[in-house]
């Protein structure tokens, strides 16, 4: 881009060059204010039309004139004795008669002098620009602090929180206890640092907060500096690169500036990855990106260049580390690094009792029971279901907040609003119902994908007509193998359901389909499950915590690429078969179910677990479970269609 070609060597000279910009511009305005005010100050008499001037002349009138190339300048002869009346007027053109007319009737008249302002205005001219540029330029140094609005684009944006009020203790984190004891020994340093450096011991200069989206990271850094009552100086690395090239480093050099003269104090920089993302192009991109380097560049250079003991700690925040700039990581940078992980059932308990601590719950509500529902939740999340509790609550006028509340928010996160305003005919109703009791029944089979809670044709969301709800009992972090191949059955389940019943498929299990086999493909690409391709990853991770993105692949040659395909489709087909199979096999309660779902829209609880008590187990699940295969002996179910 052409902007930034010449940028290499500027920034140095940037603001300087800007206060050269911003003074030129102050100055022109000045001048173009002047060109209407100053030649109005001559010209306070009357104004008259040229053709009444000509008149006056005609009629004799007129006594003396001064006429220049664009106003004349004229006077009555005095009617009475004392002062004459004067005018002006515009002449059209350059009339070359007026002299003779002139002449003519006796009027003396004259050629204006060099300047008709007189010497008054002369040097008002001279005196009132300065006078303004000044009083300008002092204004909004006064107001600014710093220099006009123009020129303080170099600044450091960083919001800051002075002491303590930041206003957040460790008290109000939960559910991360590693990260916090981690981030306790940078309190200490920052309220005790004497403790240290009488040993010689280095206090750490940068400590980089790593983990998923809103699982608390600002809140941490946060919370340090609110335990240790020190200045919180917050920048994110996107405010570093807006708006002008060139301002990035300036910007960092401000902000170190600025924290070096308030230490101890915390430096929070959000988003790190926004700026520190890996220089040599690895993203693909050739060249790089100047304006973000070079502020990378003078960031390690201020974390390089101040003495570890001046108490200035910096503390960044990413949800992407495997993007970062492995320079960032050095020693003497941010040499630390603290994991702030999802948080598990107890550290979700822990969160919720956080956000509930101002909300009035009713004697029902048992907050490990949510945190038991929300696997995944991080605290984000949590703060949300919370609310969202208690907003449902006051809309039914209720004195506190119930436990269903708390339900329906979970389903409201996890599934989105209930649509009851759209209707589905018939068909659609049925064919929705059969399929949800599909997955209901599968799920009902399958090892660890826990209980099935509830069925429902009630639309909810962008796109689910009816939906099912499974809640593992547990967290989990590891998908078995047989699990994995249950889970992808369950999914298909909702598809085979419509086949069977129906002979025919709808559009509506395109999102199943398409989780079904990136799954499969994932147990053959990444997690080495296929026993005909081993472990070996054709996969390349990318994205560490943020999921739905997909990896590229490595280059694989094409017979890999054909053997994985085929394995693919083993995988998907087994699972459809096995789906069909139990189907078929469970006939009567698939329709049993439907019917009752049909009628009720929703179905949980008690009822739904009688019903999928029922479910009888086909002969060759265990089998297909623990290898996958169908043995040769079973007849494949075939699919209904071809
Ligand atoms: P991150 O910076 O990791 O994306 P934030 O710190 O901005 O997440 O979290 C957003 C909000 O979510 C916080 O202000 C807080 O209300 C809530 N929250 C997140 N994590 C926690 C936690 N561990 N304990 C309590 N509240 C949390
Ligand atoms: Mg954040
Ligand atoms: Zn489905």
């Amino acid at each position: 881009m052409p902007v930034e070609t010449n940028n290499k060597k500027r920034p140095k000279k940037q603001p300087q060059a800007r206060q050269f910009g911003g003074s030129l511009l102050i100055l022109f305005t000045i001048l173009l204010l002047l060109n209407f005010i100053v030649p109005s100050f001559g010209s306070r008499l009357p104004q008259v039309p040229y053709s009444d001037f000509i008149t006056q002349v005609e009629a004799d009138r007129v006594d003396r004139a001064i006429v220049g190339s664009d106003r004349i300048e004229f006077a009555l002869k005095p009617e009475t004795e004392g002062e004459s009346q004067v005018f002006t007027t515009t002449p059209i053109t350059i009339d070359l008669d007026l002299p003779k007319i002139l002449r003519e009737h006796n009027v003396k008249y004259a050629a204006p002098a060099p300047n008709n302002n007189g010497w008054i205005g002369t040097i008002l001219s001279w005196v009132i620009p300065p006078l303004i540029f000044f009083g300008i330029w002092g204004f909004l140094i006064n107001r600014q602090g710093g220099g006009p609005a123009a020129l303080t684009v170099g600044k450091s944006k960083a919001r800051i929180y002075s002491e303590g009020t930041t206003g957040v203790k460790f008290s109000d984190v939960a559910g991360v206890e590693e990260a916090k004891q981690e981030v306790q020994e940078v309190v200490d340093f920052l309220k005790n640092a004497g403790k240290y450096t009488k040993l010689g011991a280095k206090i750490p200069k940068g400590v980089l907060l790593v983990g998923p989206p809103g699982t608390g990271k600002t809140l941490l850094a946060k919370a340090i500096a609110g335990e240790a009552g020190v200045p919180f100086f917050s920048i994110s690395g996107s405010e570093f690169i807006e708006l002008f090239v060139g301002v990035g480093a300036a910007r960092v050099r401000d902000l170190f500036e600025q924290a070096k003269q308030q230490a101890p104090c915390i430096v929070f920089i959000d988003e790190l990855d926004a700026l520190g993302k890996s220089r040599g192009g690895a993203n693909g991109f050739v060249g790089g990106n100047d304006e973000r380097e070079q502020t990378l560049n003078q960031l390690l250079t201020e974390m390089d260049g101040f003495d570890a003991n001046t108490g200035v700690i910096i503390i960044a925040a990413t949800n992407r580390p495997e993007i970062l700039d492995p320079a960032l990581r050095r020693p003497g940078r941010f040499d630390r690094q603290v994991v702030v992980d999802r948080p598990d059932k107890v550290g979700r308990e822990a969160i919720l009792k956080v956000h509930a601590r101002n909300v009035k719950l009713a004697d029902d509500v048992d907050l490990l029971t949510v945190a038991g529902r929300t696997p995944g939740f991080a605290g984000a999340d949590l703060a949300n279901l919370v609310n969202e509790a208690a907003l449902l609550a006051a809309r039914q006028n209720r004195e506190a907040v119930a436990m269903s509340d708390f339900n329906e928010a979970i389903e409201r996160v996890v599934a989105g609003l209930e649509r009851r305003s759209r209707v589905l005919n018939e068909n659609e109703k049925k064919t929705v119902a059969y399929h949800e009791v599909g997955h209901a029944i599968i799920g009902a089979l399958m090892p660890g994908a826990g209980k099935v809670e509830k069925i429902s044709v009630v639309p909810r969301g962008v796109g689910a007509l009816g939906y099912t709800v499974q809640m593992p009992e547990e967290d989990r972090f590891l998908m078995i193998e047989d699990e994995l191949r249950g889970r992808i059955a369950i999914l298909l389940g909702g598809r085979s359901a419509e086949e069977l019943i129906f002979g025919k498929v709808s559009t509506g299990a395109s999102d199943d389909i398409q989780k079904a086999t990136d799954l499969a493909e994932r147990a053959v690409t990444l997690y080495g499950m296929s026993d005909e391709l081993g472990p070996v990853a054709f996969e390349k991770i990318q994205q560490e915590f943020l999921g739905g993105y997909s990896n590229p692949r490595r280059s694989v040659s094409p017979k890999v690429a054909e053997d994985i395909d085929r394995e693919v489709k083993d995988i998907v087909d087994g699972a459809h078969h096995i789906a069909l199979s139990i189907l078929d096999q469970n006939r009567d309660l698939l329709e049993e179910t439907a019917q009752i779902l049909l009628q009720q829209e929703i179905l949980e609880g008690k009822q739904l677990h009688t019903q999928l008590n029922k479910v009888q187990t086909p002969p060759e699940l265990d089998e297909w479970l623990r290898t996958g295969k169908l043995s040769p002996d079973q007849p494949l179910m075939q699919s209904v269609l071809v």
